[in-house]
């Protein structure tokens, strides 16, 4: 398989290439060639698979569809050694449960970190690990994090050959369940950066640093933001995998609705269904900051300034430009390079915008890729937390309910899956505003906020980071 860049003009690569690279050199982003296709026979065959032996033997037969320079007992061992029960808490890894009539839930969120992106980031920790032995490299990779990710990074990266982690955050923002998840690893090639600033400042510091290429060569500066196609692509094993369970033969149909901020997640639901997992609906559910609701209602893309990105109570879905949302709009213009190359570097780069809806491609988005959406608000969360709660028995984090309320504005007679992203125990406090009570801890937490902390604080300079770095490199 090799990956070409959506601007059309980077040369095509192999998997373990772009693996340890971010943007193409275009800038745009890597997407396969094409889409491997799953006929009927395949997904019966794949349908045992996930019965006979696991999430983990699944999870093989799809990545190695799209990775063939990692020879096959490789590929499988790292997937055996990334899926298993004792880091994801069950044996299902992805279990599938009922909420309420063909409303479904999809946990995600068993993970070290207890949000989705352990998913895909623990799969990652273990592919850089081997790639860079077999390479004989090293790589730092240097992070802003304003929670989830950066967390999910760590853990996924603590303790790993050849990969430091240096994690920028801004000091004093986070929950203190976060800071505490963070800053109490004592693993020697995981350093926490305290940034006196915001979330923004963070962002900043990471890219004049990355624009700094004789520094970014010279320390071997990497990153692991959403854009990477391996975190996509290890993101698209669980929709075959909710899907395979929520069924019982391959002429079912089912939904998805998706907590949406960066389209990362979703956008491996998209890949799912471009490769024929039967999938009938792909619903963006967004919070107050709705980018993307407003473009598959309106067709119009319309990034967000920091003066209009709110603070909400689902705080990992809080972006103004979803990066990558620029893969399904590749699809969507048909591939055409040249025309998202306008859409992206001029409409969005220069205008903030572009508007496809008087583009015949456009009313594709939701005939042909099947996606619709919604948003949802901090009373409508609050709203559906408490009525999940009390009337059905389940307790699900602000992320998940903001999925929830959206999923029902879309019904149909297919089994829809809402993907849970989050444990509640990481949104305590409005959880608590919503029932009056603080949600359970899972037991390995019991005390985190009181380990000892290994972190430094720092001024918002790009300089005293970059000396950081230097000085912890080796
Ligand atoms: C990151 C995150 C999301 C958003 O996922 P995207 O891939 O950015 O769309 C939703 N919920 C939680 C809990 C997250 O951590």
């Amino acid at each position: 398989m090799l990956y070409l860049s959506t601007r059309g003009h980077a040369e095509q690569k192999r998997f373990c290439d772009i693996l340890l690279e971010g943007l193409a050199p275009d800038g745009g982003l890597y997407m396969p060639v094409q889409y491997p296709q799953i006929d009927d026979a395949k997904l019966t065959a794949l349908r045992e698979t996930l019965q006979n032996q696991g999430y983990a033997a699944l999870a093989f037969e799809i990545l190695s569809l799209y990775i063939d320079d990692i020879p096959a007992e490789d590929l499988r061992a790292l997937c055996n050694k990334t899926y298993t029960e004792a880091v994801f808490g069950t044996a299902a890894i992805v279990p599938v449960r009922q909420l309420e009539g063909q409303l479904m839930i999809e946990a995600l969120s068993n993970g070290p970190t207890l949000a989705f992106k352990d998913m895909a980031m623990q799969l990652l920790g273990n592919l850089f690990e081997y790639e860079l032995a077999r390479r004989g490299e090293e790589l730092n990779i240097l992070g802003a994090t304003s929670g989830d990710t950066g967390s999910a990074a760590e853990y996924a990266m603590r303790g790993k050959k050849g990969v430091r982690v240096f994690m920028t955050s801004p000091h004093g923002r986070m929950s203190p369940f976060q800071q505490a998840q963070m800053f109490s690893l004592q693993d020697e090639n995981i350093h926490n950066i305290a940034i006196e600033g915001v979330f923004d400042d963070c962002q900043d510091i990471v890219k004049a640093v990355s624009n700094d290429h004789a520094f970014k060569a010279q320390y071997k500066i990497g990153t692991v933001n959403s854009i990477n196609w391996a975190r996509l692509l290890a993101q698209v094993v669980y929709y075959f995998a909710g899907y395979l369970q929520a069924t019982s033969k391959n002429s079912e149909k089912v939904s998805f609705t998706v907590p949406s901020g960066n389209f990362g997640n979703v956008c491996a639901g998209h890949v799912a269904r471009q490769m024929g997992l039967p999938i009938a609906k792909l619903v963006v559910a967004t919070n107050e900051n709705d980018v993307l609701d407003e473009f598959f209602r309106t067709g119009v893309y319309q990034v967000r300034g920091a003066a209009h990105t709110f603070e909400t109570s689902s705080p990992s879905m809080d972006i103004s430009k979803a990066s990558n949302f620029e893969r399904f709009v590749f699809d969507l213009v048909g591939r055409d390079g040249a025309r998202l190359q306008q859409l992206f570097s001029q409409g969005v780069a220069q205008e903030g915008r572009f508007d496809l809806q008087a583009d015949p491609a456009f009313k594709d988005a939701a005939g042909r890729y099947g996606f619709v959406s919604g948003k949802s608000s901090h009373a409508d969360r609050l709203a559906t937390i408490q009525d999940t709660y009390q009337r059905l028995g389940q307790m699900i984090d602000t992320h998940t309910a903001d999925g929830v309320k959206v999923a029902r504005e879309h019904l149909g007679a297919e089994p829809m899956i809402v993907l849970e992203t989050a444990l509640p125990i990481k949104f305590a406090a409005t959880i608590e505003e919503a029932l009056g009570h603080l949600p359970e801890r899972p037991a390995k937490f019991d005390g985190i906020e009181a380990l000892p902390k290994r972190v430094v604080v720092m001024p918002a300079d790009v300089d005293q980071v970059k000396t950081y770095i230097k000085d912890h490199c080796r």
